[in-house]
């Protein structure tokens, strides 16, 4: 039994702030680490790949994965591709995630989505922790909202009373990666040094693709869990435990 990052780890899905994160795992390839090491065998292999997908053994795979892991022969990995739903987020959020430009995004749309009634907030923990921090916090996002709509009534097309959105308003976003780019993403925003509400999804992205792939995800997520931590002089200096070896 290959040991979950997200178990080892501890990590308990916040869900404190109000908009809780749901993050569902739509689509993957089927098969992924077959897919992925039947492409990688391709390579060096006298037959097809469509024969080769048919023909390995479990044990096969597993030595193919592991030498193209450890080589780093990573266009390997763009062979299987993850499609995820993701609600309940913020733009803020969002915004960090569509830096990622290997993925591919589809976003609700401010200028056709007209919102009548006040959208959730996502409220980031540190300000629900503190009732004054708290009221402000709801105070300027409902000022913010009611602004909108009197822009509305003014006849201002949705696209531009939308300037006046703040960041912490809930979002709903699809996302697809490949595993090359979602084992880049997770080393990224796993990391204790991401922003936490992006880190949360990361984590819980991880949880569900490690599910489906547990041999290549085996030592998914921040660098400190495979070797030195990538931050130099900015670590948090609170690495994660060490990942398993691949057998
Ligand atoms: C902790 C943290 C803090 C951050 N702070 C800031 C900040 O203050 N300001 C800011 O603007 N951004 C910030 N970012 C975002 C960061 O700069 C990247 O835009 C984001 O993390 C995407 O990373 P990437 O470009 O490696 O990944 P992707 O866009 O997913 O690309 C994956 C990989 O593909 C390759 N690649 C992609 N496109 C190209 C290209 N055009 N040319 C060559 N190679 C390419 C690279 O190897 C890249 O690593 C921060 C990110 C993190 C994790």
């Amino acid at each position: 039994m290959l040991a979950s990052f997200v178990v080892e780890t501890g990590f308990v899905p916040s869900g404190t702030w109000k908009g809780n994160m749901d993050v569902k795992l739509l689509y993957h390839t089927p098969d992924p680490e077959r897919a992925v090491a039947a492409a990688a065998r391709l390579c060096y292999a006298p037959v097809g790949a469509a024969e080769l997908v048919e023909s390995m053994s479990e044990e096969a795979v597993r030595k193919v994965l592991k030498t193209v892991i450890s080589s780093g022969h990573l266009s390997t990995l763009e062979h299987a591709s993850y499609t995820f739903a993701i609600d309940g987020v913020s733009r803020a959020l969002t915004h960090q995630l569509v830096r990622h430009r290997l993925a591919s995004f589809n976003q609700q749309s401010q200028r056709y989505v007209r919102y009548d009634a006040e959208p959730v907030m996502i409220e980031p923990p540190s300000v629900a922790a503190d009732a004054s921090a708290h009221e402000i916090f709801a105070a300027a996002s409902a000022a913010a909202f009611e602004a909108y709509g009197k822009l509305l009534e003014a006849g201002v097309p949705a696209e531009d009373a939308r300037y006046l959105l703040p960041n912490a308003m809930e979002t709903k976003i699809v996302v697809t990666m490949n595993i090359r780019e979602l084992l880049h993403f997770f080393e990224l925003r796993c990391c204790k040094r991401a922003q936490w509400e992006i880190r949360d999804l990361a984590l819980r992205m991880l949880e569900l693709a490690e599910s489906t792939a547990p041999y290549i995800f085996l030592d998914a997520g921040a660098a400190c869990r495979r070797g030195a931590c990538s931050e130099g002089k900015m670590t948090c200096g609170d690495p994660y435990p060490k990942a398993p070896k691949r057998d």
